[in-house]
This record gives structure tokens, C-alpha cells and sequence, in this order.
């Protein structure tokens, strides 16, 4: 636990919309682009080296799980995984966390961008970027409900 991490606090659990035993997927308070989403361990785990095996097949699976969702409820094939671990991989949030954004043709302006578009918060520590528009709180909330709606028609 470590009370400065956005990622411990209790409300992080508004943002979530799909979890296992140790695991969260959450929304993107600060999308790059729409249905961006984050993997993040339960307690506080700072690097991808720290997680045991049978933790590394769970965070992977939930990253599986959570893509193939997005997949279809953005109706995008593609997608993106990153993981920037530690200070100069551009890690802003000392606890462990893979970004998973769905991308669709001409989203921006070359398929590659949106790793410059993930930058432009390395050097904030906040979960909110200011850089980065945020979505108001309403209609984050509302779509983690719609999200969360989808995947309850699945089960
Ligand atoms: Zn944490």
C-alpha cells in the first residue's frame, strides 16, 4: 500500500469494469483514445519483474480477456499493449500497469502515433494529465457502465 499511488486508493474501483482474484481492468480517466484501458494489480506492485508466475499468467490473461472485449465493443481488431517500466521507460505510476488501446483505421494520423500521444504524460505523476483532455466524471462513469453492461450481456 502506498497512499500517494492513484492506483491504491478505494475509488479506483469506479474505473473498473472487469477483474480476476489479484487483477483490475480499469478505464482511462485521460483517454489517448477512446476505450483506453489499463491492467493493474490489486495490491501495490511496482514492476512487471516483481509479479510471481502464477501472478504474471493472470495479469497476461486479464490483458487477453480485456483486448478481445474492447476488440468488440469498439469493433476494432487492432490494438495496442504497453508496458513502460520504470523511470526511463517513461513510467510516471510507480504501480505496475499495461496500457490496452483498441485502434481503428485513421484514429490518428499514422498508426504509430500513438505511442507520442502516451508521452506527452511522461513527465506528470498525476493519473489525470492536464496535457490530456480528461472526460468529465459523468461520462467517464457512464462508460465504464456502458462497458460493464456489455460484458454482463457476454457471461
Ligand atoms: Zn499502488
Amino acid at each position: 500500500m502506498n497512499n500517494k499511488c492513484p492506483f491504491c486508493e478505494p475509488n479506483i474501483l469506479e474505473s473498473a469494469f472487469l477483474e480476476s482474484d489479484n487483477f483490475l481492468a480499469i478505464s482511462n480517466t485521460s483517454p489517448i483514445l477512446a476505450g483506453h484501458s489499463l491492467i493493474i494489480p490489486k495490491r501495490h506492485i511496482l514492476s512487471f519483474l516483481d509479479l510471481s508466475e502464477k501472478e504474471l499468467s493472470e495479469f497476461i490473461f486479464l490483458g487477453q480477456k480485456t483486448a478481445k472485449i474492447l476488440s468488440d465493443y469498439f469493433k476494432s481488431g487492432s490494438f495496442n499493449l504497453s508496458i513502460q517500466d520504470g523511470f526511463w521507460a517513461g513510467q510516471t505510476i510507480f504501480h505496475l500497469h499495461m496500457h490496452i488501446i483498441p485502434r481503428i483505421q485513421n484514429d490518428l494520423k499514422s498508426p504509430g502515433e500513438w505511442y507520442h500521444e502516451l508521452e506527452k504524460t511522461a513527465y506528470t505523476t498525476e493519473i489525470d494529465s492536464s496535457i490530456r483532455p480528461k472526460l468529465s466524471k459523468e461520462d467517464f462513469l457512464k462508460n465504464v457502465q456502458d462497458l460493464k453492461n456489455f460484458i454482463n450481456k457476454l457471461i
